[in-house]
């Protein structure tokens, strides 16, 4: 079923440490059962995705964003002739690098780091998923990490600055940093996977703003892919109303787009018919929408950007979180003894204390605040 310039299990540039293949599963396959049930995978469930974990029980967390971007990614792999299995891996390790509270968390550990003597590279979401299933993880005898194949790991590191890639090559010569040297793109499925995360939040996130109260029906006239969803389900229910009118265009516009996406990648491919999925990483990227779609897109971003993550809100919130992730990287960093003693004894304590917060759940980071701090910042 899979075409020429899908990614083949068999033929993987493999793992760091050489493994015997399973009888019952491909590589990729076994990529995915690692992630699994690794540690910090059942962690995302209490992480933010845009709203607390704390502020409702039904909004999306990181888990459940995931499960929607594996879901999407592996229905436009089977329709696209990719393969399913490696998307699926990707989608489901390409957030365990988010620390807690999000993007609030992830910038004030970037400041910290940036601020340390001496100052360290800063931290990044993506590199820090590559450095969770590479180093990070302990849960086999003889390595640490989940020692997953290449074609993963270049799904999961999404983005990477030259000078994270030189660093990275440093350690891996010709792996997963090369392609940021080089400007070449990873594989289909890769790219597959970045698509279907944008498609993923674009619909959670207008859903989650609508029960949370800062966004209304109403309002969401302004987007136009929406507003053309929304009027082709009352065209069809004419009665419908609320929720079920919210989630009815919802799904209208996951089609759309997952249609689109199908329809524009297909005719690129046609065009580029690239030989093997060795040849697809020397062309432009081939995974893509219309040029419709494509400004449809950026205009529901920009709505989303504007209307809800900077609501007055989310904004507070933000700063809030960001404020606990900052005092507890100042309270380790100036007392090590309250940090576990595997943590404290580390060769590279700013580093170690980044990995040690970036690790932890929503909650996890808000106890450990009060403990350390005596405050109560989310009552
Ligand atoms: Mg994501």
């Amino acid at each position: 079923m899979l075409k020429p310039y899908a990614c083949d299990p068999l033929q993987s540039r493999g793992r760091r440490y050489p493994q015997a293949s399973a009888p019952t599963h491909n590589e990729f396959q076994s990529d995915r059962d690692r992630i699994v049930h690794c540690t910090a995978f059942r962690r995302l469930v209490y992480k933010t995705q845009v709203f607390l974990n704390h502020e409702g029980d039904l909004f999306r967390t990181r888990l459940t964003h995931s499960l929607e971007v594996a879901q999407l990614g592996r229905a436009i792999a089977r329709e696209l002739g990719l393969n399913e299995d490696l998307v699926e891996a990707i989608a489901l390790a390409h957030d365990l690098g988010h620390t807690p509270f999000g993007h609030a968390g992830q910038d004030a550990l970037n400041e910290c780091l940036r601020a340390a003597r001496p100052p360290h590279a800063g931290f990044e979401h993506n590199l820090q998923s590559l450095r969770v299933v590479d180093w990070l993880e302990e849960r086999y005898p003889t390595y640490d990490g989940l020692n997953l194949s290449f074609e993963t790991r270049e799904g999961i590191l999404k983005h990477c600055s030259r000078r994270h890639a030189e660093r990275l090559l440093q350690r891996e010569p010709g792996g997963v940093g090369l392609r940021f040297i080089e400007g070449t793109q990873p594989s289909l499925e890769a790219q597959l996977c970045n698509l279907a995360d944008e498609i993923a939040y674009n619909a959670h996130d207008i859903d989650d703003g609508v029960r949370s109260g800062l966004l209304t029906l109403d309002q969401l006239d302004a987007i136009e892919l929406f507003a053309a969803c929304r009027d082709e389900a009352l065209a069809a229910f004419a009665q419908l109303a609320g929720r079920r009118l919210l989630f009815d265009a919802i799904r209208r516009m996951l089609s759309r787009q997952v249609e689109d996406l199908v329809s524009a990648t297909s005719a690129a491919l046609e065009a580029a018919a690239p030989a093997s999925a060795q040849a697809v990483r020397e062309l432009p990227p081939l995974i893509q929408f219309s040029a419709d779609m494509r400004s449809q897109n950026r205009a529901l971003k920009r709505f989303l950007y504007d209307n809800l993550y900077r609501h007055p809100q989310v904004v507070e919130t933000t700063g809030r979180a960001r404020r606990v992730v900052a005092d507890l990287y100042a309270a380790y960093a100036g007392d090590p003894a309250a940090l576990p003693p595997a943590v404290a004894g580390q060769a590279r304590p700013h580093r170690a204390i980044a990995d040690y917060i970036a690790g932890m759940t929503d909650r996890y980071a808000l106890r450990e605040h009060q403990r350390l701090t005596g405050e109560t910042l989310f009552p």
